[in-house]
């Protein structure tokens, strides 16, 4: 059994106090830890993965509020659940990227414990990872990257290093590169604001740090800058299966256009390929004064994913390596996520695809799906 101390904070300064009273680890995996909803951390510790000797919990604190700053961007609370920020008629009005985003993460049930600060910070769901009983350079570095070798389905092909090729989890964090956001801490050394894409990691030889956090610092809030790019947006995700199941592919899309119906403005990240939100800057200024067409879109996947490398070892015999097929299926999405975007369909999943095909079923796009 793993016994921990438990201790509810009754303020942000409290739990700062808490975290730094904790008794010192010489183990990465024993260090203190805040828990809000705790839809990651608890299956960490049941898994053997984490052992925290204690575990904060800041749900209580009030940091839940969702709201329009004087300038036009969006505060939200770290602690607001992911159901109340998909939902907030702030959040469908403006910023309907992060919804669809939000939506076709987790299960309902999940959205409605699942923070937005904690969404940040979930860990990778490597296999290898969970499995207490393999080496895994992200729980204890040094010790080996099985995945490297073996099943990397779910795996980067973008950004990796040696010691790493897991893949961050997050469908809201996808948005959330997209949308510029900009993540508010607080900690030992006073607040701070980290632009959103400094804040995931890439592996390097560091696979155990996912972010620039320092130690003792907690996710107050969010801020979203106010856009243009309502009009023309998809996050669109490729899963396994419909629901419930992370993604192999997503993209979060979003455009505006000029008065001659080009292209004013572009962003584009990508999710399940990369151990962070993928954001392509040279792609989005590339895409800037182009015509939408089909090949403008095949041209910036081409951007994109012009140094994608497979990872993994064959499955079968008779198969490729462990996720090659993951290169055109990404190839494909960011095409099919630029047209849906360009013809204002928010989402490739759930109920707001369906209302969305229903409405707009003439302006469809025609060509295949990935
Ligand atoms: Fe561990 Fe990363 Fe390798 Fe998975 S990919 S086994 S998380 S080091």
């Amino acid at each position: 059994m793993n016994r921990f101390d438990y201790h509810r904070a009754s303020s942000t300064q409290d739990a700062l106090q808490a975290l730094h009273a904790a008794p010192l680890q010489s183990l990465e995996a024993q260090l203190p830890r805040f828990m809000a909803g705790g839809t990651n951390l608890v299956d960490l510790m049941k898994e053997g993965v984490m052992a925290p000797k204690r575990v904060i919990d800041i749900g209580q604190l009030p940091l839940t509020e969702i709201r329009e700053l004087d300038d036009g961007s969006l505060w939200l609370g770290a602690l607001a659940t992911n159901a109340d920020t998909a939902y907030h008629p702030l959040v469908i009005e403006r910023f309907p990227l992060l919804r669809s985003a939000i939506l076709a993460g987790a299960s309902p049930q999940i959205r409605n414990r699942a923070t937005n600060g904690g969404n940040l910070l979930q860990r990778t769901r490597c296999v290898y990872f969970y499995d207490a009983g393999v080496p895994c350079n992200k729980r204890l570095p040094g010790s080996g990257c099985p995945a490297a070798t073996g099943l990397a389905r779910q795996h980067a092909i973008l950004g990796s290093s040696p010691s790493c090729v897991a893949t961050h989890p997050s469908d809201m964090c996808v948005a959330l590169a997209a949308l510029e956001a900009v993540v508010h801490v607080t900690g030992p050394n006073g607040d701070r604001a980290i632009p959103f894409a400094d804040f995931h990691r890439l592996p390097g030889n560091r696979p155990d740090l996912d972010t620039t956090l320092a130690p003792g610092e907690l996710i107050t809030h969010l801020v979203l800058p106010p856009n243009e790019l309502q009009a023309h947006g998809c996050y669109l995700k490729l899963r396994e299966r419909a629901s419930y199941a992370f993604a192999l592919v997503s993209v979060a899309a979003a455009l505006s256009l000029d008065d001659d119906g080009r292209i004013a403005q572009a962003r584009l990240a990508l999710g399940g390929v990369a151990h962070k939100p993928w954001r392509d800057l040279d792609a989005e200024q590339w895409l800037i004064g182009q015509a939408p067409t089909a090949d403008t879109w095949r041209e910036c996947a081409a951007i994109i994913l012009k140094d994608a490398v497979a990872t993994g070892g064959p499955a079968l015999p008779e198969s490729l390596p462990g996720n090659a097929f993951k290169i055109p299926l990404a190839e494909r999405a960011i095409v099919r996520a630029l047209e849906l975007a360009l013809a204002g369909i928010p989402t490739n999943t759930g109920e707001d695809a369906f209302r969305a095909l229903g409405a707009q079923e003439d302006r469809a796009p025609t060509s295949e799906s990935p």
